[in-house]
């Protein structure tokens, strides 16, 4: 059964005019990496920290001097982002790439592991944890580029603006703050342009991420859907397929079977 649903999701992509990834929490949850709302998510376990997150953006805007103090005194709840490493479903959809597939990869994570797999058109939508963002000019900075430990020590936080002299903040979305720009319209052109869109590992249900589905199916392309567990998406008959188990388990089986495809259509 699942082995059809892959035969037919492979297929599809394969002939496919402009295919598009889009990934949620679920496509690390492999390497490492907790979601937030999967079984044993970080706001499944603890309440608090999700009121917390919905206050970060609000701080910042009012405080950037405490926003900063806390962001660096209290641990990442990702974990030690910089440690982890792809899983064979960042290389599954770099794979794709690779094959002239999939043109774009549109990311609610923010771990930066498509990038590290090899994906090349990837659009962090939530950002990027290892940058600083100013939310005047949307200029971005490597974390390194600023020494956030000396700042606070030297009591000069909020990092601030090389361009325009802006408090920084973390490149990260947080809770209510409205997504950059410059990414919300690259994202927006390609689910506008794509006849496919391969949806893989989110709940679907943080907004506006989760319009870009539906703004593809609206017009017309067709979505498939790989998670742990059915989705608005799939309940709503947005799906075309869903195929229910492990990104990093399914993918790569996609991704070798729209190889066999790809290859035998050359040689013929
Ligand atoms: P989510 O936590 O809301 O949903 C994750 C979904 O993936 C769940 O439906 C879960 O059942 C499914 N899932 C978990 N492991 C899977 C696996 N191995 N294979 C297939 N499906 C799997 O995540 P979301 O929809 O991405 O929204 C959460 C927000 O939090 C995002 O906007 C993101 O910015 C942020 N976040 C990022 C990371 C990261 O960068 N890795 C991790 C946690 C949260
Ligand atoms: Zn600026």
């Amino acid at each position: 059964m699942q082995e059809d649903l892959v035969e037919e999701a492979a297929r599809l992509l394969a002939a496919s005019r402009y295919a598009v990834a889009l990934t949620g929490a679920g496509v690390s949850t492999e390497s490492g990496i907790p979601d937030f709302r999967g079984p044993s998510g970080i706001w499944t376990r603890s309440p608090e920290a999700e009121r917390r997150a919905y206050r970060t953006y609000q701080l910042f805007l009012t405080d950037p001097k405490r926003y900063w103090e806390e962001r660096l005194s209290r641990p990442s709840l990702l974990g030690d982002l910089s440690k982890a490493q792809p899983n064979p479903s960042h290389y599954a959809l770099a794979k794709l790439e690779k094959l002239g597939v999939i043109k774009c990869v549109i990311t609610q994570n923010i771990d930066a592991l498509h990038l590290k797999a090899g994906s090349v058109n990837v659009i962090e939508y939530h950002g990027n944890a290892f940058k600083l963002r100013c939310p005047h000019c949307n200029a971005r900075y490597n974390v390194e580029e600023y020494d956030l430990e000396g700042l606070k020590q030297r009591g000069e936080l909020p990092p601030r603006c090389r361009r325009c002299g802006s408090p920084l903040k973390a490149d990260v979305v947080h809770f209510n703050e409205p997504i950059p720009q410059d990414v919300m319209l690259r994202s927006l052109q390609e689910v506008y342009r794509c006849d496919l869109a391969l949806i893989c590992g989110t709940s679907a249900v943080v907004y506006p991420f989760a319009e870009l589905p539906r703004i593809a199916w609206r017009r017309g392309a067709i979505i498939i859907e790989v998670n742990l567990e059915p989705t608005p998406l799939t309940l709503e008959g947005i799906s075309t397929i869903f195929i229910q188990g492990k990104t990093g388990e399914i993918l790569p089986k996609i991704a070798d079977k729209v190889e066999e495809i790809v290859e035998k259509k050359r040689r013929s």
